[in-house]
């Protein structure tokens, strides 16, 4: 062996050594995609919760004294920015505990499996969702499944934990708990943590969807999916709730939000869970209207 070979041995024995590096999974291919994952600066909410997701899809990061909590992972290729809005922000991705899960569907838990081989992190999800997530595919009483398709398959999740309505997921002195809110899938779950800052700490809840949307021939009102909608937003309306987040940032309002951030905190408003659940039901009244035509 000459010197020369030597070298080079030694240098990728070296680069293995190294940290790790996200290694994405292939992009999603959808006709909003692009626009979903525009990049989005990552900013502090409050306290220990801070936006690191892309322009259209919601990932929230959690700050806690023995690591970090990611929820949410939008697309598969919105992976390298959540990566790169963590390391902006000054966090490890490495760091990451736990990943917890709002729904099943491409756009928010597509990029999932890559943050979690990136971080080793355990994922976290309902009782109902555990099968979808573990082979990335919707479940076939989701309002969107379509038979024989491969629409809307996203990476297979591994080791996917599954946490009860009401328990809690605990990273350091932290506990996120976990709502059951079925409704845009069966497996939804809102989550919901404490958050505070100079002596003031809030109530923060991550709200899943709740807007009715199906492939075409599903019944909200025939599947029970209305009846399981019209609880969740109950659910949501009744919950300590001093800042709502949730999967899609359009559904807080965080554009205007962030256009007001020298008058207070605007994404402090303990109404905002009350108006979320009202707008849910406005549209499945909508939409039950629809079906009955
Ligand atoms: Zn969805």
């Amino acid at each position: 062996m000459n010197r020369l070979s030597l070298f080079f041995i030694l240098i990728s024995l070296l680069a293995g050594c190294g940290p790790r590096a996200l290694e994405p999974d292939a992009p999603y291919v959808c006709e909003r995609c692009d626009e979903w994952n525009e990049p989005h600066i990552p900013f502090r909410i409050h306290g220990n919760t801070w936006y690191v997701g892309t322009d259209g899809l919601s990932s929230i990061l959690i700050e806690t004294d023995a690591g970090l909590i990611l929820l949410d992972g939008g697309l598969p290729q919105s992976a390298a920015l959540i990566d790169a809005n963590i390391r902006a922000l000054g966090f490890d991705p490495l760091d990451i505990e736990a990943i917890l899960v709002s729904h099943a569907h491409f756009d928010h838990a597509g990029g999932v499996a890559a943050l979690q081989r990136l971080a080793r992190a355990n994922v976290y999800f309902s009782e109902a969702g555990q099968a979808a997530l573990a082979t990335g595919r919707l479940d076939e009483d989701d309002p969107q499944y379509v038979a024989d398709s491969d629409e809307g398959r996203f990476p297979a999740i591994d080791n996917v934990t599954a946490v009860g309505d009401g328990e809690f997921v605990s990273v350091g002195s932290v506990n996120v708990q976990a709502q059951y809110t079925p409704g845009h899938t069966t497996g939804s779950v809102s989550w919901t943590w404490e958050s505070c800052a100079l002596n003031t700490c809030l109530d923060v809840v991550y709200a899943d969807s709740l807007t009715a949307v199906s492939a075409e021939g599903f019944s909200f009102a025939a599947s029970g999916a209305a009846t399981r909608m019209v609880e969740s937003a109950g659910k949501i309306a009744d919950l300590p709730c001093d800042i709502l987040l949730s999967p899609h940032p359009f559904f807080f309002g965080m554009y205007d939000k962030l256009e007001r951030r020298d008058a207070g905190n605007p994404f402090v408003n303990s109404l905002a869970c009350t108006f979320y659940a009202e707008s849910a039901l406005d549209w499945l009244e909508r939409r039950l209207e629809a079906e009955r035509m």
